[in-house]
C-alpha cells in the first residue's frame, strides 16, 4: 500500500436540513471507508467556500456527497481555487435526482460502489461550461424551466418531492411568455420561446434532451423550443423518447461553442444551471479552458 492509498479523502455534506434523515446519510458515509473525512456545511452556500479551501489545503481528491447542487456548488468552489491545480471531483449521489452522476455512469444506488470507482480512479477531463461566471457541469435552462424552478417553494419541494416541479410546471407553462433572442456562434441568431443547454445528454434526471452530446468536445448542445404551451412540451418529450429532433416542427437542435441569450425588449428572463435558479439575462455562456477532472 502506497501512502496516497492511506490518505483521507474529504467529503463535502450539505445536510439540507437537520433531519434524522440526514444523520443516517451521514453515518453511512463516514462508515464506509476510513479514509472518509466528512466535512459538513452549516448553511446554505457553505460547499462552495469549503472546497475552495480543501482545494487550496492541496488534497488531490474532494468529493461531493449529494444532489446536482451541491455537485454544482462543489465545482465552483474548486473554480474559484484555480483549476490549473485544480484536484478531482468524486461524487456520492445522494440527492433526488442527481443527473450528473447518471451522466457519468455512476451507480447512483450503491454508495459503496461509488466510493471505490473514486479510490480507483485518476479522473477524466469533463468540459466546464459557464453561464457568466456561474459554472456548470450538467445543464443550463434560459426561460421555462427556470421560471419553474423559481415558483418551486421549498415548502412544495419538502411536500411533494419531485413532483413540485411537476406541479409549479402545470401553472408556469401557462403563465410564463417571456421569449428570447439567441445568438449562437455558427448559426443564424434565432428567437425562442425558451432554452435548454447540456454539457451531458441527459436532463431533469433520465431524460435524454441532448441525444448527440459528449461531455469532452467543448461543445454545448442546445434545444430552442420556438413557441410555448403544452404542444410544444409535448414535441419535447416526442423527441426525448424517440432520440432525435428530426421532423419535429418548432425545435431546434444544435451544438455551438458559446452563446448569448438576450430576453426580448430587454426583459431579464430567468437562468437555471445545474438545476437552481442562477441569474437573469442577457447571459453568455463560454466552456473553461480547462477541463474538470472527475473521478468516473
Ligand atoms: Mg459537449
Amino acid at each position: 500500500m502506497s501512502a496516497s492509498d492511506s490518505e483521507e479523502i474529504p467529503v463535502i455534506l450539505n445536510p439540507r436540513a437537520r433531519s434524522k434523515r440526514a444523520a443516517v446519510l451521514v453515518g453511512r458515509i463516514a462508515a464506509i471507508s476510513p479514509r472518509v473525512r466528512i466535512v459538513e456545511t452549516s448553511e446554505a452556500g457553505e460547499a462552495r467556500h469549503l472546497a475552495a479551501q480543501l482545494s487550496r489545503e492541496g488534497y488531490p481528491k474532494i468529493v461531493a456527497a449529494g444532489g446536482d447542487g451541491t455537485v454544482n456548488e462543489v465545482v465552483n468552489g474548486l473554480v474559484d481555487a484555480g483549476l490549473e491545480n485544480a484536484p478531482c471531483l468524486g461524487i456520492l449521489p445522494s440527492g433526488t435526482m442527481n443527473v450528473f452522476a447518471r451522466e457519468m455512469n455512476l451507480q447512483v444506488r450503491s454508495l459503496e460502489n461509488c466510493w471505490k470507482t473514486i479510490e480507483q480512479s485518476d479522473g477524466k477531463p469533463v468540459d466546464l461550461w459557464r453561464a457568466d461566471d456561474h459554472y456548470f457541469v450538467q445543464v443550463a435552462g434560459i426561460g421555462l424551466d427556470a421560471d419553474i424552478i423559481e415558483h418551486t417553494t421549498w415548502e412544495m419541494k419538502v411536500r411533494y418531492g419531485s413532483l413540485s416541479y411537476f406541479l409549479a410546471g402545470l401553472r408556469q407553462v401557462r403563465a410564463f411568455r417571456d421569449t428570447v433572442t439567441v445568438r449562437a456562434e455558427g448559426q443564424p441568431d434565432r428567437e425562442a420561446a425558451y432554452v435548454l443547454a447540456g454539457n451531458g445528454r441527459l436532463y431533469g434526471g433520465p431524460f435524454t434532451v441532448f441525444p448527440a452530446a459528449r461531455t469532452n468536445d467543448q461543445l454545448i448542445d442546445v434545444v430552442l423550443v420556438e413557441k410555448h404551451g403544452f404542444r410544444s412540451l409535448a414535441r419535447l418529450f416526442q423527441a426525448m423518447t424517440t432520440g432525435g429532433y428530426r421532423g419535429l416542427p418548432g425545435l431546434h437542435y444544435f451544438q455551438t461553442s458559446g452563446m448569448t441569450v438576450w430576453g426580448a425588449d430587454g426583459k431579464a428572463v430567468p437562468v437555471e444551471v445545474d438545476g437552481d435558479f442562477s441569474s437573469r439575462t442577457p447571459i453568455t455562456f463560454r466552456c473553461a479552458p480547462r477541463p474538470l477532472q472527475v473521478l468516473i
